[in-house]
């Protein structure tokens, strides 16, 4: 995370505000996954699943996916589904509106559809493609999209590839290294990223990993990023691994990104997995790179996780305090104590 990232999300807190957005724009997935979390039946809380919500096509949804950013102006937006690919016609207008509002964006996908070239030109944009596996395994549980297809989809393209690993994987030799071999060596690919399975409590999947495969996993990333410098995984944040927050109220990432789902209203919540997650089990690496942030030691025992829950704090009882007063308001809410540096208003002015 640039410094200026770091700012900018400091001023969204102070002013009581999540500086990280996930928008769930469609309830699509030509895919049927075994262990998604977005179908999951505890996902929206255990009431209604996903494929049940309405979800919004066409320019209800590009202005819908506009309007909630403009009233949070996050610093950092994730479009996932469903697939958001399914809605890529709504991406190619929404992409270049979040580029003028300097927003930094993730579209995450499984890379069914091609990856337009022009996206390359999207300074803030970041495609993130996930891939379960070495061909046989990430073939039999993700087609249609297969292996073959996505080196297709993504041959004119720079894309993340983000990996969870699963029991199926963590149990076998040498996996990870010949997995990165083959997607480091791809020149689409400018980054790997790998999560652990995450389960839900007292979840039985397959996929979830024992705490001796956690640990076996965890001293091979430490090996391989070494190995590998397409491996975006600081040691920092491998370490969080092994001790993962221990609850969503300890979890920064769960507390600056707010999360919603396909009907653009409802909110999903501890955090993007929904329902009851395992915290004690996460393995989710942006959750464990806002953990290794909050450990940074800003000056003597002072860490960074204390600035964000002083600001939190503040930034709570400053939105208290304008709800009550109705004093700071502008027409898109509350007025930010701090300036958000860079950030750019929708007309494109800067502020
Ligand atoms: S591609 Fe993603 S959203 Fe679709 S089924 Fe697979 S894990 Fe779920
Ligand atoms: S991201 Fe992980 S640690 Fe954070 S609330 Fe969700 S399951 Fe818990």
């Amino acid at each position: 995370m640039k410094k200026s990232e770091v700012l900018q999300a400091w001023g969204r807190i102070l002013a009581g505000r999540a500086p990280s957005l996930s928008i769930e724009i469609t309830k699509e997935c030509p895919l049927r996954c075994p262990g998604c979390y977005a179908f999951d039946a505890a996902h929206l809380g255990g009431g209604v699943g996903l494929r049940e919500l309405s979800d919004f096509r066409g320019e209800a949804l590009v202005n819908g996916v506009l309007r909630l950013i403009d009233e949070n102006r996050p610093v950092h937006v994730s479009l996932v589904g469903g697939d958001p690919l399914v809605r890529y016609r709504e991406l190619e207008q929404l992409l270049p509106e979040m580029e003028k509002r300097s927003v930094h964006t993730q579209v995450v996908t499984s890379a069914f559809r091609e990856i337009p070239s022009a996206w390359k030109g999207i300074k803030r944009l970041n495609v993130v493609v996930s891939v379960d596996g070495l061909q046989p395994e990430h073939d039999a549980r993700r087609k249609p999209a297969t292996y073959e297809r996505i080196l297709k989809n993504i041959a004119r393209a720079r894309v993340t590839i983000h990996c969870t690993i699963t029991a199926q994987i963590a149990s076998r030799p040498q996996y990870l290294e010949k997995f990165l071999e083959f997607w480091t060596a791809q020149p689409q690919v400018a980054k790997v990223w790998f999560s652990l399975f995450t389960p839900q409590r007292d979840a039985a999947d397959a996929e979830i990993l024992t705490e001796a495969e956690r640990a076996t996993v965890i001293t091979e990333l430490n090996r391989l990023r070494i190995m590998f410098p397409k491996l975006e995984m600081p040691e920092k944040l491998v370490k969080e691994l092994m001790r993962p927050p221990a609850s969503p109220a300890d979890c920064i990432f769960a507390r600056t990104t707010e999360i919603i789902s396909a009907d653009l209203e409802t909110r999903i919540t501890p955090c993007q997995f929904g329902g009851e997650p395992d915290c004690s089990r996460c393995g989710c690496v942006a959750s464990m790179a806002l953990a290794a942030v909050g450990h940074h030691r800003v000056a003597g025992p002072l860490t960074a996780g204390h600035l964000f829950r002083a600001s939190e704090h503040l930034g709570k009882a400053w939105r208290r305090m304008v709800g009550r007063t109705g004093q700071g308001r502008s027409r898109r809410g509350p007025v930010p104590l701090f300036p958000i540096v860079g950030q750019r208003e929708p007309d494109g002015r800067k502020v």
